[in-house]
């Protein structure tokens, strides 16, 4: 689950992490009141989206006066900022944070997140900070430092010291840099995130040290814990079918590809998903309809999969074992009674009351397409999809 940098500010501050003073605002004036509060001359004002690459995309702007504070606000608020993590259709603006302007001397990068192949969260940080990390870690891999951290033990003093070092920092701010990343890593540890990222990381010209930008994601797994987290949600910036997929309970991620699928297990989910890759087709999601599926739940399922009209074929594979094959056919069944089918339907059942399901779907008299094994169902399936 991922957060908007207004409120990443509110959490990292819990952690007595120094922020420059900002607020929040949703409507022109209100940004103008905000800028009045703070005071100064200068305002930045932060398009509120869950992407980066804002500023190149005309999502942070200065204002030198309050009008201008004003007018900028009112051009964010309502559009679909394009960023080069949005897609072309941009993400709505509903808020803009305005910060106050920052007399900024140094840029840095700083990330933590969890690093798999090393099973272990790892803080990278950089000198080279403001520009795209991606592109630096490609370009000059060696300004990325590297610091893996045991999470039994968590990110020490001197691993906080020695980043610093290496990141060059002048010896007047180190000190409170090193307390910066420890908060920091506070924060992303008792939050649970997956992701901490801040770009930049700033020095000022009056010798504080400021994450200017901050980007937070929580493992939805650990969201259980977070009751305080939860309500942080922000339907607009989420995908719709991902979101409607939440409501009725089912793991469900969108992917680009034209092949629906419904699989109970995320193990099977992942290999029916690299059995249609084989046979050169594209899944269209990702589906795990779990262990005991009611029928409204395989309902929800066949809804969410048909309302995307890149959908051209469905293809269900069900392996049962405590779920019954007789309860999935049924859900089937029932679920083509309230949704109609629009697109090619490939089953696959095997296991537990196998029969008895095939029996159900035959008797149904729907334009079932059934197989035998999993990878005659992809190939059909794929084959079907190149058709329509
Ligand atoms: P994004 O990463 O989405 O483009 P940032 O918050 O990192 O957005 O802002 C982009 C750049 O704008 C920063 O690297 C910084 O140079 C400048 N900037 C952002 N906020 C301020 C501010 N309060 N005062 C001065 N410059 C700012
Ligand atoms: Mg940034």
């Amino acid at each position: 689950m991922k957060i908007h940098e207004y409120q990443a500010r509110e959490i990292l501050q819990d952690f007595d992490v120094p922020i420059p003073a900002g607020k929040v605002a949703e409507t022109p004036s209100q940004a103008r009141e905000v800028a009045e509060q703070l005071g100064g001359t200068v305002w930045a004002v932060k398009a509120q989206v869950h992407a980066g690459g804002r500023g190149k995309g005309g999502g942070v702007k200065l204002a030198r006066n309050l009008e201008q504070v004003e007018e900028l606000a009112k051009t964010m608020i309502g559009m679909r900022l394009v960023t080069k993590q949005t897609g072309s259709d941009g993400a709505l603006v509903s808020k803009v944070l305005i910060q106050q302007g920052v007399n900024i001397v140094s840029e840095y990068y700083v990330g933590f997140l969890i690093d798999r192949a090393n099973q272990s969260p790892v803080l990278l940080a950089s000198s080279e900070g403001g520009m795209e990390i991606e592109k630096v870690a490609a370009d000059f891999p060696e300004k990325i430092v590297k610091e893996y951290i045991d999470s039994s033990v968590g990110l020490t003093k001197e691993q906080a010291k020695d980043v610093v070092v290496k990141l060059n920092m002048d010896e007047k701010v180190r000190e409170k840099a090193e307390k910066v990343l420890l908060g920091l890593w506070k924060a992303f540890k008792e939050k649970d995130c997956s992701l901490l990222e801040i770009n930049p990381l700033i020095v000022t010209k009056e010798g504080e040290v400021f994450p200017l930008d901050a980007k937070m994601t929580f493992d939805d797994n650990a969201l259980y814990r977070h009751p305080e987290l939860e309500v942080l949600i922000d339907p607009s910036q989420e995908d719709e079918t991902e979101l409607k997929a939440h409501e009725a309970g089912l793991p469900y991620i969108q992917l680009d590809g034209n092949i629906a699928c419904l699989v109970n297990g995320a193990g099977l989910a992942m290999a029916t998903m690299d059995t249609i890759k084989l046979f050169g087709g594209e899944p269209a999601n990702f589906l795990d309809i779990g262990g005991g599926a009611s029928v409204e739940k395989v309902t929800a399922a066949f809804e969410i999969m048909l309302s995307k009209p890149e959908v051209k074929v469905i293809l269900v594979n069900i392996f049962g074992g405590i779920m019954k094959c007789d309860t999935i056919a049924e859900g089937i069944v029932e679920a083509c009674k309230v949704v109609s089918l629009t697109v090619p339907l490939v089953v696959r059942m095997k296991g537990t009351h196998e029969d008895l399901g095939k029996q159900i779907l035959k008797e149904s008299g729907l334009p079932i397409i059934t197989a035998e094994t999993l990878g005659e169902a992809a190939l059909k399936a794929v084959s079907l999809a190149k058709e329509q």
